[in-house]
């Protein structure tokens, strides 16, 4: 099978020919259609997250069809099914996290395309128990980043449990996604992007945006919670400035550069400064029953799979509206 694979980190993905791997008990092989391409997966390629398996298949928001089982009994995907496969490639089952509803933070986690060989490929395999399945209104291309873009958009949206007024700091393929949520949810968001960034605030307006700007502005008025999607440290003094007394400042990204020192007074009156790591299968399952009743459309750039570098290099430059997607050619 054609993939493209990354031999060491910080330097371009090569194309390979590989054999098509063999599911072991429990596991799917499945024939990729989509996958989607997320920041992870650049900071996996420029090593900020150190401990990918190598040489690796990234890649984590997979769509394709289930083509046959490893050993052992299935029920929920035969041949043929269309499957989802996210960032949460399998969890230990018996950590205290494990234990208490939070494999989201297992201590012996692996994921896909880090750990797991994922969907930069035209087979992948995977554990079935963490394997979703796709809403049938969503073609293989739309539904792509909503395996983790939408998943994790989700989780942090969740985090800010009530707030009415939501600041999304970087408008990228997870803030087009959580948009449409709150939106549906009756909230007012508030969009800031990277300085100049005019189509993207104009992006954010079309989405249902109150207000779009720079995330060098101060919002037009205080906010209850924000959530900050860039990798950039620095914004998280700026979006505690932001944010009223008792309301939250989420940091949804895998990584971020150093947080600057700030006065304590930023913090004061209970703001909460919160991360949210991975997600959980009850995550994808509320999600992914959630997207189609609101619903949830993805605008979506599309690669060839032999293309997954400038796919990479684009959402690097700021340059994607909404997700970039590999598509695999099926011939
Ligand atoms: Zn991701
Ligand atoms: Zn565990």
């Amino acid at each position: 099978m054609r993939a493209m694979i990354l031999n060491a980190p910080g330097s371009a993905l090569q194309e390979a020919e590989l054999p098509i791997p063999t599911p072991n008990p429990g596991q799917l092989l499945i024939q990729v259609h989509t996958c989607g391409v997320c920041r992870t997966d650049l900071h996996v390629v420029d090593g900020e997250l150190t401990q990918p398996k190598l040489p690796l298949v990234p890649g984590h928001q997979i769509v394709g069809a289930v083509v046959s089982h490893g050993a052992g009994v299935h029920t929920a995907f035969p041949p043929g099914t269309r499957v989802g496969v996210p960032w949460l490639g399998h969890t230990c089952n018996h950590c205290r996290y494990c234990l208490t509803g939070r494999e989201n933070l297992c201590d012996n986690a692996q994921f896909t395309g880090y750990q797991l060989d994922g969907g930069y490929a035209e087979y992948m395999v995977a554990d079935e128990r963490f394997c979703f399945p796709i809403p049938a209104g969503y073609p293989d291309l739309q539904a792509a980043p909503l395996l983790c873009a939408g998943l994790i958009g989700y989780r942090s949206l969740m985090m800010t449990d009530d707030a009415e007024r939501i600041g999304l700091y970087g408008f990228g393929a997870a803030a087009h996604i959580v948009i449409q949520t709150a939106r549906y949810q009756g909230r007012q968001v508030f969009a800031f992007t990277r300085s100049g960034d005019t189509q993207g605030q104009q992006f954010a307006r079309d989405l249902g945006a109150l207000w779009a700007g720079s995330s060098m502005e101060a919002p037009p008025e205080p906010l209850d919670a924000a959530i900050i999607f860039a990798p950039v440290g620095s914004l998280v003094p700026v979006a505690l400035k932001a944010v009223v007394k008792g309301g939250t400042v989420v940091c949804a990204g895998i990584h971020m550069s150093d947080i600057p020192s700030f006065p304590y007074e930023w913090l004061w009156g209970e703001r909460v400064l919160r991360s949210v790591a991975n997600l959980t299968r009850r995550d994808g399952e509320e999600f992914l029953a959630l997207a189609p009743q609101i619903p949830i459309q993805t605008q979506v750039e599309a690669f060839p799979l032999t293309s997954a570098n400038e796919a990479l290099a684009a959402l690097r430059s700021g340059k994607i509206q909404g997700a970039a997607v590999l598509v695999v050619d099926q011939s």
